[in-house]
């Protein structure tokens, strides 16, 4: 779970990503974002849910660490394109994150 500044951030790059994929390709029409189900599970997103206006989150079997925009189009190669290298820069964020352990914290004892 990642908190709500750098989801915003992450939404932001959604939305950057299907605009310039739109821009590019005025005759498609993206519907979703393909992420690989490993990301959606460590940003605590959901698979189905509508992340963006229009724009579905789906696991797609793709490379982890960046997404998709899907679309009804053709494109060369794979048929999806706009892959961005943004999850792993967001989800690294959270490197720093604190870990909480159950139980009674230990006494720290001087050195003997
Ligand atoms: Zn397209």
């Amino acid at each position: 779970m990642v908190d709500t500044a750098t989801m915003a951030k992450l939404l932001e790059r959604f939305a950057q990503g299907v605009a310039a994929h739109d821009r590019e390709n005025p005759d498609h029409n993206s519907w979703g974002i393909g992420m690989a189900h490993f990301d959606i599970e460590r940003l605590g997103l959901e698979e189905g849910e509508e992340i963006l206006p229009g724009i579905v989150l789906q696991a797609d079997g793709g490379g982890t660490g960046n997404f998709r925009v899907l679309c009804d189009g053709q494109h060369d190669g794979a048929g999806e394109m706009e892959d961005e290298e943004v999850v792993d820069a967001v989800a690294s964020e959270e490197v720093g994150e604190p870990v909480y352990v159950d139980g009674p914290a230990e006494p720290i004892r001087p050195p003997l």
